[in-house]
């Protein structure tokens, strides 16, 4: 394939699976950018010998330019080249799967030189939703979801005009504690919450599934994508992850995509869309699926559903309080220091607390969440 791609969040969970596919597919990795694994980071780089990698950690990048030293791979650090790499001149399709809120500055960049953007760094959208949009439109930016909902979705919107759509139908697994109720989910530990059923991912990601606050997100994610007020977005509880979201059209048709649970396909669609090839996926087979089914969720045991879906309607700063309240509490769950049932009622309490603010700028989502990591961290402190 003649394609050139640079990868952003190359190590991690989707980053891996994206290198795989472009390994695979034969495609060009010009630039590749990473925190600090350093051993995975030398495996792609000697594989796909891009021009420069990234190292967001000083020490990681100072020890493996020495592990490069045979090579005539630039290893660089820091966030200008960082930002360099999300905006290469010559790159066709940049690849941003870096984790968390970190994700937002290459997000901005690719979109402002123009650039077609695989994006699996969600909460790019949940912080800055409309801005990240603007950007797009003003500079000619195109945005692939990278997240397999929203690929579907994606997919599924090939079907029909946009104009015709009436209501996306986002699937979701339920995570491992479906069906609990509020008091049971109390006492879980990380080590429960970590075990997702369908999907391999991150541990940050794995908690959100868990507490159904990635659904949220997601929510949120596909108001902005696809142009889709919130309430026009239903939550579909599908435990076997076989369809991966649904468009409802006018009419009353409805479009889904189905595949088995593999993330190597959405990175790999998003790499040839809107052309399709033959990849590393298996063939799906339904006689060996038996049944597909489907359940309304639980609002009550999962409350930061309901909670996305209040903040994507005020909209503001609200997002982005909420994904930072979140990223702290998660983290603190993570370590040990808060109960999984505190990390809804953390996030609630911050979210009540940060007076929101229309239309706010990029510093003002920082600034709102800057506020709001605070918050979080000092009530999780309280419970300590
Ligand atoms: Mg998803």
């Amino acid at each position: 394939m003649n394609t050139k791609i640079v990868i952003l969040g190359s190590t991690g969970s989707v980053g891996r699976q994206t290198a795989e596919v472009a390994a695979d597919l034969g495609v060009e990795v010009i630039a590749l950018a990473a925190s600090r694994d350093i051993k995975t980071m030398e495996t792609q780089a000697r594989r796909f010998k891009p021009r420069f990698v990234t190292m967001s950690d000083e020490r990681a990048a100072a020890e493996l330019k020495i592990q490069l030293a045979d090579t005539d791979i630039d290893v660089r650090c820091g966030r200008e080249s960082l930002l360099e790499s999300a905006s290469q001149p010559d790159a066709d399709i940049i690849f941003n799967s870096i984790g968390q809120s970190a994700g937002l500055e290459p997000t901005l960049s690719a979109l402002s030189a123009g650039k077609r953007l695989a994006l699996a760094n969600k909460e790019s959208i949940v912080i800055a939703g409309e801005l990240v949009m603007r950007t797009a439109k003003e500079s000619g930016g195109e945005i692939i979801p990278v997240d397999s909902e929203h690929s579907a979705i994606y997919q599924c919107l090939a079907a029909g005009r946009r104009a015709d759509v009436s209501r996306l139908l986002l699937t979701a697994s339920g995570g491992p504690f479906y069906g609990m109720k509020p008091n049971q989910l109390e006492a879980i530990t990380p080590a429960q919450a970590l075990a997702h059923p369908t999907w391999k991912m991150g541990q940050k990601i794995t908690i959100d599934s868990a507490t159904l606050m990635n659904k949220g997100f997601e929510v949120i994610e596909a108001m902005h994508l696809f142009g889709v007020a919130p309430d026009s977005i239903e939550v579909l509880i599908h435990r076997e992850s076989i369809i991966h979201s649904m468009v409802e059209y006018t009419d009353n048709a409805v479009i889904a995509q189905l595949s088995l649970p593999d993330m190597r396909l959405c990175a790999q669609y998003a790499m040839t869309a809107p052309e399709r090839v033959p990849g590393l996926m298996q063939r799906l087979d339904l006689t060996e699926i038996v049944s597909l089914t489907f359940a309304k969720p639980d609002y009550e045991s999962f409350p930061l559903l309901r909670l996305a879906y209040d903040c994507a309607k005020e909209g503001g700063v609200l997002p982005a309080v909420l994904n930072a309240a979140d990223e702290v509490a998660v983290s603190q769950f993570l370590d040990g220091y808060i109960g999984f049932g505190d990390i809804s009622r953390i996030v609630k309490r911050v979210v009540a607390k940060i007076p929101n603010k229309s239309a706010p700028s990029l510093s003002e989502l920082k600034a709102a969440s800057d506020e709001a990591v605070l918050e979080a961290a000092a009530l999780c402190k309280s419970l300590h």
